[in-house]
């Protein structure tokens, strides 16, 4: 079975060369465990981070060694109760192909009719539940709030801004980092939505929010934060879940420089891990889900194929060439 090891520790953008492709033998499958054949697995922004070596709220991947995320797979074997061969089921041995693992590290999904079963690693996975977490407890969201979300037309911001409208906002305001998606973005139903490569974040947000708003999802940080701290109306919540502009950086950012405002405009500002919140997974598959069923959200996906591509779908996701959450089919 082949998988991807780590092969170094980037300095600065991740490369080709920091991924080893490799073929193993898989242990033989004991008393209480499964083989599992993976058929998607998930690309992370958050993925980046482990593979530095420091202590984080994650332990980092380590050299020579696979890297780990979520997957989506088919149990070919089973010699635990409750499980058998065919059951779908998701678990957090992504990079590779097969896994034999015990069963408690896996958990089944159902199959859902007209939906890939890849939506468990996005829209009724893990950053759906960010999405949803993020906006509606951690930036206490209420109907009549006007929402800007960046990296809008990624996992998590796409769902933000969806969501955000399905409440009953005021207006949805999102960025993106291209003209198309841009324009995706006014097809999933947000109000006004820009390119943040074209001028600065600070006059495109003035443009897209003349009224102010109420709530700032920040996936991006450094000068979305502070764009969206001047546009803040009083009272204003900021949920802190990302700060991608900065993943690759190897200087702090020099942005947000006017903190400050956030006293004299009662600002909240909270940082949240979605890994916190399993509690909410319930309330976000019932919620969502029945959405999508209703086709009232929209969930892109860009799907890249094979195992020896991951490497590049991990990249390019850090460059922007994913629209929706991206993925990779085994
Ligand atoms: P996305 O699907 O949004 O993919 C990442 C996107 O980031 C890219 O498509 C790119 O889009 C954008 N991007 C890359 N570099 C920059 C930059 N310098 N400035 C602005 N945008 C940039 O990923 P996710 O939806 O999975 O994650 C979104 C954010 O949420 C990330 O910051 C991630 O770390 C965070 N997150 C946090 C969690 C938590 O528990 N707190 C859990 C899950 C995700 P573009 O073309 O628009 O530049």
């Amino acid at each position: 079975s082949r998988q991807i090891n780590l092969a170094s520790r980037p300095s600065g953008w991740p490369t080709p060369d920091d991924f080893d492709l490799v073929e193993v033998d898989l242990p033989a499958i004991q008393e209480g465990q499964v083989l599992v054949r993976n058929r998607f697995m998930s690309v992370d922004p958050y993925m980046r981070g482990r593979m530095n070596d420091v202590e984080s709220y994650v332990p980092p991947f380590r050299l020579g060694e696979p890297l780990e995320g979520g997957a989506v797979g088919e149990v070919v074997e089973s010699r635990a109760p409750g499980l058998e061969a065919g059951d779908l089921v998701l678990h957090g041995f992504g990079w590779r192909e097969q896994v034999v693992t015990e069963a408690a590290r896996v958990r089944r999904v159902d199959p859902i009719e007209g939906v890939s079963p890849s939506a468990y690693l996005g829209v009724l996975g893990m950053p759906g539940l960010t999405a949803y977490v993020g906006l509606l407890d951690i930036a206490s969201f209420k109907e009549g709030d006007a929402v800007f979300v960046s990296g809008a037309a990624g996992a998590v911001g796409a769902l933000v801004g969806q969501i955000a409208r399905l409440k009953g906002a005021s207006r949805v305001v999102g960025s993106a980092g291209s003209d198309a998606k841009v324009a995706r973005l006014r097809e999933l139903g947000f109000d006004a939505a820009f390119n943040y490569r074209n001028g600065t974040v600070a006059e495109r947000l003035r443009e897209a929010a003349p009224d102010g708003i109420d709530v700032y999802f920040d996936n991006v940080g450094a000068d979305h934060l502070e764009a969206a701290i001047e546009r803040l109306n009083n009272g204003g919540r900021i949920a802190m879940c990302g700060s991608i502009s900065a993943y690759n950086a190897t200087e702090p950012p020099c942005a947000p420089r006017n903190l400050f405002l956030a006293v004299g405009k009662r600002l909240t500002m909270r940082g949240f891990i979605v890994g916190d919140h399993s509690s909410r997974m319930r309330d976000m598959i019932a919620e969502v889900g029945g959405w999508l069923r209703e086709g009232r959200i929209t969930a892109d996906e860009t799907v890249v194929d094979g195992l020896e591509n991951a490497p590049a779908a991990f990249i390019g996701l850090l460059r922007g060439e994913n629209t929706g959450k991206m993925i990779v089919r085994l």
